[in-house]
């Protein structure tokens, strides 16, 4: 339970007639807790890397069901399935691009029953990741191709029970364009979230302020960025999407979702190094950043979504921090992030002096 006195978007009729639990939260609550990682747990439950997760879904349901209630029980109020790799092309790699349909709505459906017995609402977003495939003319992924993946894996989620398109770690913005469409054949809310890991951009070079246009032209729920580098980062990339929305435009609802930190190789494993106390910091810096839902990425354990969900609910919302305060609680932001907290949408060409733009018009 919040314990502060929160302004809900929606009256209380509203609300009790809403049947859409993301749509129902939102109106309910000032910030939603999301979850963490989902590999991390399952190559503790035995996952082999290169694996495929969501294979899980139907051979070992229990292990997905175990994963999803110890987010249920960290205080979560949104829980992504477990479908990132869902598509037809990711899911070929495991000769199991025939089952799209099958998995991804094992995945919404296990999560549907486990969040069935939490005694409040939780969230059923459907995560869909990229395709790993590159995009024609440059790659052979046809844009209708995309499109048709994205649908049928998006269908099968809602079939299973989702109630958003979770579409994330998405580095193009053609391929959000296309995984939106493609999701837009369901009845369901869309949110989509990039990476931020390339000196202040995905590695595609979007840029905060691109996302906020970006949001503006596909008008989807709501928009932010997911895994990359690291806390300070994500609440350093929440403060430049703040900072570039529209004066005439709507609000987004803002999306963090941090890495536990860095990676760091040890025996030979990938350690995430964030404490549960830094996580607890970014959560609350996230949100008095502006962001309306919270949550980890790659290496965030329950332990760590818990200590989130008790900073959050027992801190005060903050002034909006400046990205002084982000380094000092959170550590290093890149050269490319404070330049755009400064003004600077433009992208500098390597070598040169010459600025061109990211998005020409
Ligand atoms: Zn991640």
């Amino acid at each position: 339970m919040d314990v502060f006195d929160l302004t809900p978007g929606a009256d209380a009729g509203n609300i009790a007639t809403m049947s859409n639990t993301f749509e129902k939260l939102l109106a309910e609550k000032s910030v939603l807790l999301a979850d963490g990682a989902t590999g991390t747990t399952f190559f503790g439950m035995g996952l082999q890397s290169g694996d495929a997760p969501e294979l899980w879904n139907a051979d070992f349901p229990e292990r997905v069901d175990r994963h999803y209630q110890a987010f249920v029980e960290a205080g979560s109020d949104l829980i992504l399935t477990n479908s990132f790799g869902g598509t037809r092309y990711r899911l070929k790699l495991h000769g199991a691009d025939d089952r799209v349909a099958e998995l991804n709505a094992a995945a919404a459906r296990i999560l549907r029953e486990t969040v069935s017995r939490a005694g409040r609402d939780i969230a059923v977003a459907g995560s869909i990741g990229p395709t790993g495939e590159i995009l024609a003319p440059l790659g052979d992924l046809q844009q209708e191709d995309a499109v048709e993946a994205f649908a049928e894996q998006a269908l099968a989620l809602e079939a299973g029970g989702a109630d958003v398109i979770w579409i994330e770690t998405m580095s193009s913005r053609e391929e959000v364009e296309l995984a939106v469409q493609g999701a837009r054949r369901t009845s369901l809310p869309i949110v989509f979230t990039m990476s931020f890991d390339t000196n202040g951009r995905t590695m595609m070079g979007v840029g905060a302020a691109d996302v906020m246009g970006l949001h503006g032209e596909l008008g989807v729920h709501a928009c932010g960025t997911n895994c990359g580098i690291g806390a300070a980062e994500v609440v350093a990339t929440i403060l430049n999407m703040q900072a570039s929305i529209p004066a005439d435009g709507a609000e987004p609802i803002l999306v963090a979702k941090a890495n536990c930190g860095l990676p760091e190789f040890i025996d030979g494993e990938i350690h995430y190094n964030g404490t549960p106390e830094i996580m607890a910091k970014y959560a609350v810096m996230s949100r008095d950043a502006g962001a309306r839902i919270v949550g980890g990425c790659c290496g965030t354990s329950p332990e760590h979504v818990a200590a989130m969900r008790h900073a959050l609910d027992n801190t005060a919302p903050g002034p909006r921090p400046s990205i002084e305060d982000v380094q000092r609680e959170l550590g290093d932001i890149t050269a490319g992030a404070i330049a755009q907290a400064r003004g600077e949408t433009e992208v500098k060409t390597r070598g040169s002096s010459r600025r061109r733009r990211r998005r020409p018009g």
